[in-house]
């Protein structure tokens, strides 16, 4: 820390992304990304053509994408704000709907972002427990008229809350923003976007960079009231209003038009997910029900930190955390079923040693 850092991030604790090794060592199933290339539309969009443009300006307004998003979606214009990632919108709706007076709630096990843009934006915050099945209990967030923010499907347990549990929460928070992070929505869970329409305290965050295979790109999205897509523009627009850059538009409106692609690959994620649940429980693990594209796992007898370590000696990358409730899981991003594959032959093989030593 440098002597000059205002004292007021002097406490701050950033963010530790996954590991992102370079050279391509390991089968990679610790970030969430998905395992299967843009399509072929998004190749084709991201041309020489496009290089040469790159010495304009990229569109502050996103036009195009957003009238595509906007057909799609059937949501009106003005109902949409993109940005760079899902994580610059988080961030936006910390600064714009929580402080002082407005502090925030999030589940006490989710997207360890949410606790620093708390801390970055100086709202305090609070964080409720997740029930023993880790499951969130949606009448916890009834009433609380707080800042509420809750990823649908949770990370990392890959849980759901249901669209009349949402409304719930919504009905009963008129006065305050509830932000639902809908990152992992096309794997299995249903989104509530078109909630919008109902309810103005309602934004609806999702991304480009899991579903849509586009997590180098940085591309995400919201959804929500006209005035609530005002006040994201209105932080935008005072701290980087060329915030996506020109080769991610392109890609991004191409990749709307791949709508089927971008659903099959998910329905074989999903496919491919429920396969390795069932085979890991055979094998003496307990598996969360996920609706998402990464299961989080916990073998009977072996702690999670020595499974990560054999994993990554064997050269395959998963995730584990060290908060007490789970740290002795693992979380394992579904890859392609090659990678799915290789790695329950490797945990077969962890587990054939152990019986040995
Ligand atoms: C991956 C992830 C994000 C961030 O997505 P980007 O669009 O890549 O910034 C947001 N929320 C959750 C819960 C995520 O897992």
């Amino acid at each position: 820390m440098s002597k000059f850092l205002n004292k007021k991030y002097e406490s701050l604790t950033p963010y530790v992304p996954g590991e992102q090794p370079q050279g391509m060592k390991y089968i990679k199933l610790n970030t969430n990304e998905s395992p299967y290339p843009p399509s072929p539309e998004v190749f084709e969009a991201v041309n020489s053509n496009q290089v040469s443009l790159l010495r304009l300006y990229s569109d502050p307004c996103c036009t195009k994408i957003t009238e595509k998003l906007s057909a799609l979606y059937k949501v009106s214009p003005e109902q949409i704000f993109f940005s760079n990632g899902s994580d610059d919108i988080l961030s936006f709706a910390f600064m714009a709907f929580s402080g002082e007076s407005c502090t925030a709630v999030f589940p006490d096990i989710t997207y360890g972002f949410y606790k620093v843009f708390a801390a970055l934006h100086g709202t305090d915050y609070k964080e409720i427990p997740l029930q023993s099945d880790f499951s969130v209990n949606y009448k916890d967030y009834c009433g609380l008229n707080k800042f509420i923010v809750i990823a649908n499907p949770n990370a990392p347990t890959g849980l759901t809350l249901s669209l009349i549990e949402i409304e719930e929460i919504l009905k009963s928070n008129p006065g305050n923003v509830v932000l639902i992070d809908e990152a992992y929505v096309d794997f299995g869970g249903e989104s509530c976007y078109p909630l919008t329409a109902k309810y103005d305290n309602l934004l609806v965050v999702q991304t480009f960079s899991k579903s849509r295979s586009m997590a180098g790109a940085r591309l995400g999205f919201a959804v929500g009231s006209k005035e609530l897509i005002d006040d994201l523009n209105k932080i935008k627009y005072s701290t980087n209003p060329y915030n996506i850059n020109r080769l991610t538009m392109v890609a991004g409106e191409a990749a709307l038009d791949s709508e089927e692609y971008y659903l099959g690959n998910c329905r074989l994620i999903a496919k491919t997910r429920d396969y390795t649940r069932a085979e890991l429980e055979k094998k003496n693990f307990s598996v969360l029900p996920s609706s998402a594209n990464f299961l989080l796992a916990k073998h009977d007898f072996i702690e999670g930190k020595i499974l990560y370590d054999r994993l990554k000696s064997k050269g395959i990358l998963v995730r584990r955390f060290d908060t007490p409730r789970i740290k002795d899981y693992i979380r394992i991003t579904i890859g392609t079923e090659n990678e799915i594959r290789i790695f329950l032959k490797t945990i077969d093989d962890i587990l054939s040693n152990l019986t040995e030593a």
